[in-house]
């Protein structure tokens, strides 16, 4: 797309801190990184998020994150690695253009606000309701 930011960077047309790539997928540094490593892995071809992306582009860039995880807890010595993933400008979705987040975090290391949350215990009935609405909602689907 011409005016997206990470097909412009895909395309070379504006530099990144590039870390791998292959015929589908690229894997650079994010330049706001939540924590030291912090990367990100998109599709060449450009597709907004999960519901666009084909498939088999949906696979390489998952393929990639493991292959780019393991190097960052190769450098990092002992690191989590946290894949984040953001569908729609209603869970913040900025660059509208499919990418999955690595954030690391070192043991010991500065908490990340994104893997912690409060477990607190929810209502049997509307989990057990949504769910099954939701599982009606997948078998209606083709495929
Ligand atoms: P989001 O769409 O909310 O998942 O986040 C977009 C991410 O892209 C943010 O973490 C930005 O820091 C990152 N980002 C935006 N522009 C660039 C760029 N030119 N190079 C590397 N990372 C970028
Ligand atoms: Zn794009």
């Amino acid at each position: 797309m011409e005016d997206c930011i990470f097909c412009k960077i895909a395309r070379g047309d504006l530099p990144c801190f590039k870390i791998f790539e292959d015929d589908r997928v690229l894997a650079f540094g994010d330049i706001n990184p939540l924590s030291k490593g912090h990367s990100l892995v998109i599709p060449k071809a450009h597709a907004e998020n999960l519901w666009e992306i084909p498939d088999e582009d949906l696979f390489a860039v998952h393929r990639a994150s493991r292959r780019v995880s393991s190097a960052i807890k190769e450098v990092l010595g002992f690191a989590g690695v946290a894949c984040l993933q953001l569908n729609g400008r209603e869970v913040n979705q900025v660059v509208m253009h499919y990418h999955l987040h690595l954030i690391p975090r070192v043991r010991g290391g500065a908490s990340l606000p994104v893997c912690q949350w409060e477990q607190a215990g929810g209502n049997m009935d509307e989990i057990g309701k949504i769910s099954a609405e939701i599982a009606s909602a997948v078998a209606k689907q083709a495929g």
